[in-house]
């Protein structure tokens, strides 16, 4: 389905949502008054990700005064970028926006991002953090240094330092979901599909309560996604990293020949030890490199989801 069907909303706004019940409330009283001042129809898709806090409490209080608010809950933690998947999925707006619930990405930006969109007939508008001084410093070179080496392997990632909140129309949200590839990770498929975009620049702020839900795991998970799905570049590595190692065994054979014509016996304890331990290495780096292509397709073979929904509040509305 290319067109939005009738009754639709002119917007969704996605949300994933992991253990945030010290932020939902100011989230939702920031958001509110912005998605109800553009005076049209819209939905706020919340996609509560397995939390085992009071996520789903404060949830269910907000949609008692907030009839827009609709709470989709999956059954386990996911992560971020399957749960805005699973919004995406099921979002029935024209426009998508995707923001995260810690009020870093300011909900007022969406008004123009919509304003933005309109006027000039884009099918993308990126938010691009203009400003990260209010992150921490780890994070920062952390995230810099992805970028950077997105950009090196030819990844199309868009506008530098633009995450996960954008604005979407409803012809880039089915080309996305419609896409068989798990694991996707949105700021790089959505850049690939090259549709007309924008960009808005931003200050991103501090988190306004809670905790961060992202630790180094999931971000060196989100980092190995995002290299092995956008790029083949690590394989070839794999094989000049072989190339290299073929050519300095060479060139030992022949040191060794020589040293066997001369009658020199050498007692070559370390040089065997450092020529064991590198190509052991190197050989186990290269079997982990592949490793991750082949769980990639394998897991795709299998056709597993990514996620599994448990309710969707939608389905309790009589009107829907
Ligand atoms: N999130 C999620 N599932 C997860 C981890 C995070 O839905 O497994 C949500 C989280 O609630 C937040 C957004 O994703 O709305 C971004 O997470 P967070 O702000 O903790 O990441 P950071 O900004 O620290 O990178
Ligand atoms: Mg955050």
């Amino acid at each position: 389905m290319t067109a939005a069907s009738p009754g639709a909303p002119a917007l969704s706004v996605v949300v994933p949502v992991y253990d945030e019940q010290e932020v939902l409330p100011l989230f939702v009283q920031r958001l509110r008054p912005v998605v109800d001042g553009l005076g049209v129809d819209y939905e706020v898709l919340v996609v509560d990700d397995g939390s085992i806090d009071a996520t789903p409490v404060v949830l269910q209080r907000e949609r008692r005064t907030w009839p827009q608010l609709r709470v989709v809950r999956l059954r386990a933690n996911a992560g971020h970028q399957a749960a805005i998947s699973a919004g995406l999925e099921r979002a029935r707006g024209e426009l998508v926006v995707t923001i995260d619930a810690d009020l870093q990405d300011p909900p007022e930006l969406i008004a123009d991002m919509v304003r933005l969109a309109r006027e000039e007939s884009l099918d993308v508008v990126y938010a691009a953090r203009g400003d990260r001084s209010s992150d921490t410093r780890f994070k920062r070179v952390t995230a810099s240094g992805y970028y950077d080496t997105m950009r090196r392997l030819g990844a199309d990632h868009g506008p530098t330092h633009a995450g996960d909140f954008r604005l979407m129309s409803r012809a880039t949200v089915d080309a996305v979901t419609a896409l068989p590839e798990h694991h996707r990770v949105l700021r790089l498929v959505v850049p690939s599909l090259g549709f007309p975009a924008g960009v808005l620049t931003y200050r991103r702020d501090e988190r306004a309560a809670g905790t961060s839900k992202y630790p180094l795991a999931k971000m060196l998970r989100l980092a190995v996604d995002s290299i092995t799905g956008a790029s083949l570049a690590p394989l070839r590595l794999a094989t000049w990293l072989g190339f290299a190692g073929a050519v300095v065994a060479l060139g030992l054979l022949v040191y060794a020949l020589i040293g066997f014509a001369v009658g020199l016996n050498v007692p070559g304890w370390t040089s065997t030890f450092m020529v064991v331990t590198a190509v052991g290495g190197v050989q186990l780096l290269c079997l982990g490199i592949l490793g991750e292509y082949v769980g990639r397709t394998y897991t795709m073979q299998l056709g597993r989801p990514t996620y599994y929904v448990a309710h969707d509040s939608a389905a309790d509305d009589p009107q829907d």
